[in-house]
């Protein structure tokens, strides 16, 4: 198996010239036998990464999938180029999952897909035993994790793979992982040391923008009227909502229509395909909409409410200009949306990841520097250059040269080893006299005192820049310590300079965050470590389910 092998295959099959970026590197990955971990934005191309090795590799690929429903698609597209593929899932009569049992047993399939009930179901494994399976490949691999945003209990269940067919590589793939979903993936899948690829998430084509939502409709119309015949999409928080804006725009005039799980499967498929065929222009949706819709000419996302996180946030805007034109991105926010959701998320197991992931996401909406370096920075890209396509690059805030600050912060850090969250790195920085501070001989390095002349309170923003710009990032699993991002080294040792924002501005916010700090004081829920909290949740599940506990 080799990367010409790769490429014949790629050409005979699926007519294309080229890999993207990593594909090869991904496939040639597995050809050697090796697990790996695959991050790549919807669209990228990830299907190719196990698709190839099943055209080239003796034996199957079997792909887990939790969604049924774009199981069948992918098969049928994968069938009409020739390629053999099939699916076992709960939904099929006996007779036609006999049939697939039979084809696979015979050498006859190139890709299996199965949805991790099936797989884990009694038998199944001595039932793939019969034959060869040369790669699993876990598709939407954040649902095993429930530092995800998409858990799915079910899928904490296919450790087990790992365990039972050691010699068989796992490549687990998925479009949205932050640094820590995507460590605790390679955990939770027994693969810890598989090795990660990542490509790129910039869609530099996605203007972003957010506004403050007062007026909402008001403001969609106008966006709406500056736009004639584009096609769009308004994210909505209720059914409602939706059923109420798309009235609305109706009244104004504009081709729209509502869409949300509450309605029957006749009536979505029909705005679904009239979406997709141009002949409704504008779809008001829940976040049900938009699964599997591959519709490259939408040229807006308008969010009437922030969404719960920024990994649903970047494959919501993500369906605007697939086809690569500009296109554009509105995010309506205020502090009631905010509060609004965070009464959303219940006492559930990973209730405190959640919470955590919509301050991440507040902290976007909020934001003063520029907004693509801190999504891009979300998703572990180091991206270290201002977009010049976003409301803040537009219309920046007041900076200034915030190098000297920022090397104080960052030595500080680096001085203490990386081992000490936010609070203890400022009184160090300020000189105080904390009794740890002596102990633990803090008082004797470099930076000490180098920080006096601001409060701490200003620390506490700039550190908060810090962290947004990508110079530093908080290792959540290890007690919140601060950690040095690899764009600190430029600044500590290759006369990176680093520009901030003038903080005034932020300080109107103080009271807001105050009486906020109060209330979340009031609730009984601890925001302790969240490594805690997984471990909590990993032991609940574990007790559910009646597997030994992680
Ligand atoms: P993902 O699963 O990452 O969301 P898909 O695997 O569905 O993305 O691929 C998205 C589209 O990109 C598909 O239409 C696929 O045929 C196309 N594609 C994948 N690899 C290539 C390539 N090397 N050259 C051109 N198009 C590609
Ligand atoms: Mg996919």
């Amino acid at each position: 198996m080799t990367p010409e092998l790769a490429r014949t295959a790629l050409k005979k099959y699926f007519g294309y010239d080229d890999f993207r970026p990593q594909q090869l590197s991904i496939i040639e990955h597995v050809y050697a036998g090796n697990d790996g971990i695959v991050l790549m934005p919807t669209g990228g191309g990830k299907s190719m990464c196990f698709q190839i090795p099943a055209m080239t590799m003796p034996g199957t690929v079997v792909v887990v999938s939790p969604l049924i429903s774009l199981m069948k698609d992918q098969v049928d597209g994968l069938t009409a180029v020739g390629i053999r593929a099939a699916y076992l899932n709960s939904s099929q009569r006996g007779n036609e999952s006999h049939a697939v049992e039979q084809a696979y047993e015979n050498g006859e399939l190139h890709l299996l897909y199965v949805s991790p009930e099936k797989l884990l179901s009694n038998g199944f494994f001595s039932f793939l035993r019969r034959r060869r399976v040369c790669l699993f490949a876990i598709d939407e691999a954040h649902c095993i994790s429930a530092w995800g945003h998409d858990f799915r209990p079910e899928y904490t269940m296919l450790k087990q793979l790992k365990t039972a067919f050691q010699d068989v590589p796992v490549l687990a793939l998925t479009a949205t992982a932050d640094r820590l979903t995507r460590r605790d993936m390679a955990e939770q899948l027994g693969i810890p040391d598989a090795k990660q690829f990542i490509a790129s998430f910039n869609r530099p084509n996605l203007s972003l923008e957010v506004r403050p939502g007062q007026k909402r409709r008001e403001q969609i119309v106008r966006f709406i009227r500056e736009r004639p015949e584009q096609a769009g999409i308004v994210y909505c928080l209720s059914r409602k909502q939706t059923e109420n804006l798309a009235d609305k725009l109706r009244e104004a005039g504009y081709n729209a229509e509502a869409y949300h799980a509450g309605l029957s499967a006749d009536r979505r498929a029909k705005v679904q395909s009239d979406f997709i065929n141009d002949k409704t222009l504008i779809v008001c949706a829940t976040i049900a909409f938009g699964m599997g819709i591959d519709k490259s000419n939408v040229r807006w996302v308008i969010h009437y409410t922030m969404p719960k996180n920024l990994e649903n946030y970047y494959q919501e805007i993500g369906r605007a200009g697939r086809d690569g034109s500009k296109s554009d991105t509105l995010l309506f926010y205020s502090y009631n949306d905010y509060t609004t959701l965070k009464d959303m998320i219940s006492g559930g197991g990973n209730a405190d990841i959640q919470l955590a992931k919509l301050d991440r996401m507040k902290e976007y909406a909020e934001s003063l520097a520029c907004r693509r370096r801190i999504l891009l920075n979300y998703f572990s890209e180091d991206h270290s250059d201002d977009c010049g396509n976003c409301d803040v690059c537009a219309n920046p805030p007041e900076r200034f040269d915030g190098t000297v600050l920022a090397q104080k912060a960052l030595s500080v850090v680096a001085r203490l080893r990386q081992s000490v969250g936010q609070g203890m790195a400022i009184d160090v920085l300020r000189g105080s006299g904390r009794q740890d501070i002596r102990k633990n001989g803090y008082d004797q390095v470099k930076t000490y005192g180098a920080g006096r002349d601001m409060s701490s309170y200003d620390w506490n923003q700039y550190f908060g820049q810090l962290i947004s710009l990508g110079y530093l990032y908080v290792a959540h699993e290890d007690y919140n310590k601060l950690r040095l991002a690899p764009a600190a080294r430029r600044v500590l040792f290759d006369g990176e300079t680093v520009e901030l924002v003038k903080f005034q501005i932020i300080k109107d916010r103080k009271k807001q965050e105050e009486s906020k700090t109060a209330k979340r004081a009031a609730a009984p829920r601890s925001r302790g470590n969240l490594f805690e909290v997984l471990r909590e949740v990993r032991r609940n599940l574990a007790r559910e389910a009646a597997i030994p506990p992680y």
